[in-house]
């Protein structure tokens, strides 16, 4: 690069909020707000008590909602993140064997987790190239694991149970980290149904929430009641039991969770999910759109019904640099917005979650207009 980078994007075509990134993601100032004002009587104090007891009820309350459960399905949460809760899962929900779609990475290092797991015998690993996505494959196995939105790749697939196979023969487990919030989804189709709040719910790091069927909580006891040796951190068993009692098996990040509620209620007093799927859909739109008809960008996934409504990612052409115009938008406040490193691609990602305004999304492209003008 031999021009200098270090111009001004016109203030008028700024995002009001310049976070664009896929997780931690944009957290919105009326929650931090909201938190500020009950610092005294909930921050520092004990998780064991009412305060923040009824938080982790409304927590479940407000999700049960959102995503409309059956009365039977139960809602468990712990600590450590969705990574954690893979190996959560290879300890407390896998009998014996499981199949796994592999489209990116981390839909990849969930097998990578199962593939190690000593007690566990048989892994089925169905793969894509980055960029496209794989289905399943009905099969004897006693788990399948899905991954509903890939967030390195920009890819999500549709739920649905292996045809011919019930739950009461397999689990279908889904990570929906980055897709939780933003997208619709059937329970009938899933059995176990997890995610981090750093996403969609606009929340901070640390915790792991899943939403568990009876069939999954169901083989959850089964596991539990083995001679299977499992960590008591990583015991969905003990979780399930906290959670019951609307805590945690140790002590969580109490402002994660007070955000989370924050924006699952956000979410149901404005529409519920419908509502919130609708704008990262209008966002995503825009952008796939606004690449489609760019002579120097395309979306990278090239088939349209896999494009992923909350996380988009646009290929630029060889004639600029990803990385110049990552860092410039960077130096103008304009945040995260670079490829998954690992695809090493001349690529933008920009999350779309709900909390993103679609007037910011509007003027983001406005802006990556200019930049692009700048540097060709
Ligand atoms: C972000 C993400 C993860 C990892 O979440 P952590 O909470 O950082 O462990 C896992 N899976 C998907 C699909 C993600 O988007």
């Amino acid at each position: 690069m031999t021009l200098d980078n270090d111009f001004v994007i016109p203030s008028e075509l700024l995002p009001v909020d310049g976070r664009f990134g896929s997780g931690p993601s944009l957290v919105r100032k009326e929650a931090v707000v909201a938190l500020a004002e009950v610092s005294e009587t909930y921050l520092g104090t004990s998780h064991r008590q009412d305060p923040v007891r009824n938080m982790v009820g409304r927590l479940k309350e407000g999700l049960a909602q959102l995503f409309s459960l059956p009365d039977d399905w139960e809602i468990i949460l712990g600590n450590g993140g969705s990574t954690l809760f893979w190996d959560v899962a290879a300890f407390g929900l896998i009998k014996n064997s499981s199949q796994h779609l592999v489209f990116g990475e981390f839909s990849s290092k969930f097998a990578q987790a199962v593939d190690k797991a000593p007690h566990l015998e048989v892994l089925e690993i169905i793969e894509s190239e980055p960029g496209d996505a794989p289905s399943l494959k009905p099969s004897d196995v006693d788990t399948y694991a899905l991954t509903q939105n890939e967030t390195s790749t920009g890819v999500s697939i549709p739920l649905e149970r292996p045809s011919g196979i019930p739950a009461s023969n397999a689990l279908v487990l889904v990570d929906a980290t980055s897709a939780a919030g933003g997208m619709m989804w059937n329970p009938a189709e899933v059995d176990c149904y997890y995610f981090a709040p750093q996403k969609c719910f606009g929340s901070d790091g640390g915790l792991w929430i899943a939403i568990c069927s009876p069939a999954a909580v169901s083989r959850i006891e089964k596991i539990s009641s083995s001679d299977r040796w499992v960590p008591a951190g990583l015991d969905i068993n003990t979780a399930l039991g906290n959670s019951r009692k609307n805590q945690t098996y140790n002590t969580p990040a109490l402002s994660t969770i007070f955000l989370t509620v924050h924006q699952v209620e956000w979410m149901n007093n404005n529409g519920g999910l419908g509502w919130a799927a609708g704008r990262s859909n209008n966002s995503s739109s825009h952008i796939y759109n606004w690449a489609e008809h760019h002579a120097h960008a395309e979306p990278f996934v090239s088939k349209a019904e896999i494009r992923s409504p909350v996380v988009a990612t646009i290929d630029l052409a060889d004639s600029i640099n990803a990385d110049d115009v990552v860092d410039i938008c960077r130096k103008n406040g304009i945040l995260d917005i670079s490829g998954y490193r690992k695809l090493g691609r001349n690529q933008l990602r920009i999350a779309t979650f709900p909390a993103i305004e679609i007037e910011d999304i509007r003027l983001l492209t406005k802006s990556l207009d200019y930049v692009i003008g700048r540097l060709l």
